[in-house]
């Protein structure tokens, strides 16, 4: 049985982790981290997660749960779950990090770590928007270069990064099968005279509000029809069940890459 440990256990998806791997009978929760000074340290991380207690406190000492785990996953902050990552790794332990906003340098970082340890970074781990992924990969192929592409995004008014790590991915797939540039060709929003809209260019929208988990559209459009491709997350429990999917592909894989969703589920 794979021996799992939560970062970020008090946190929104945390919490959904946690009743997750308590649910499943192929995993045993034995670690529940969070930040030093919350209010949660001490707390049943069953409790916590509006469970029966489980036995497991939440601690803020992640060199005490990585000697108990096999695999840690990691929703925390995009300011630590690199080093998270580091101690898991020296500790033996596989890591799935869903924690969103990382810089290229955190990317390239976790990259190097991967050489040696197992690990799966996904911005979504949901199992639809990978789908999604590999269909616009396809779908910006066949249409060819008449169609303007634009991404929106719709997310809970708490979200602190934009746009959304998955829209991210999105305009990295869209602007590789577009011949495009990720980092210079998307317009991120659009304000005053910025001109008529070039073919050079993917746009990126960011819409906050509500409660929405997460609502991802990508249009192609052009003269006399348009094709939108949208998947819409009602239940954090999406992304929960597909972390808990990539720790288990991780208890059979090796070391060397760095993985992501589309490893997980077979679609390279
Ligand atoms: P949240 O703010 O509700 O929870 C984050 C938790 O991490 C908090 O409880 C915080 O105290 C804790 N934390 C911060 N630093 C820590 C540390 N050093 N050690 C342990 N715990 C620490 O946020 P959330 O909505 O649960 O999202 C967390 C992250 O996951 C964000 O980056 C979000 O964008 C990302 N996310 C990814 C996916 C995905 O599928 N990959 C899905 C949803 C959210």
């Amino acid at each position: 049985m794979q021996r799992i440990a939560i970062l970020g256990a008090a946190g929104r998806m945390g919490r959904m982790l946690v009743a997750n791997t308590l649910r499943d009978s192929e995993l045993k929760l034995t670690g529940a981290v969070e930040v030093a000074g919350s209010p949660f340290l001490g707390q049943d991380a069953g409790v916590v997660a509006g469970l029966a207690p489980c036995g497991v406190l939440i601690t803020d000492s992640l060199a005490a749960a990585v000697r108990n785990a096999d695999a840690i996953i990691d929703f925390t902050a995009p300011t630590v779950a690199v080093a998270n990552a580091k101690v898991a790794a020296a500790a033996g332990c596989a890591a799935v990090i869903g924690t969103t906003g990382l810089k290229d340098a955190d990317r390239a970082a976790l990259a190097e770590l991967a050489k040696s340890a197992k690990i799966v970074f996904a911005p979504n781990m949901s199992v639809g928007v990978n789908v999604l992924f590999h269909l616009c990969d396809k779908v910006t192929r066949l249409l060819g270069a008449e169609y303007d592409i634009e991404v929106v995004e719709m997310h809970h008014n708490q979200k602190k990064d934009a746009p959304s790590g998955t829209a991210e991915r999105l305009g990295e797939i869209l602007a590789k099968a577009a011949n495009l540039d990720y980092k210079t060709d998307t317009r991120h929003g659009r304000e005053g005279l910025v001109g008529t809209r070039t073919k050079k260019e993917i746009g990126m929208h960011a819409v906050r509000g509500g409660d929405v988990v997460g609502d991802h559209t990508v249009i192609f459009a052009t003269q006399g029809e348009r094709v939108e491709l949208t998947h819409k997350a009602s239940s954090r429990e999406t992304f929960a069940k597909g972390a808990l999917r990539a720790s288990k592909f991780l208890a059979a894989a090796a070391p060397g890459k760095l993985y992501d969703m589309q490893d997980v589920l077979g679609l390279r």
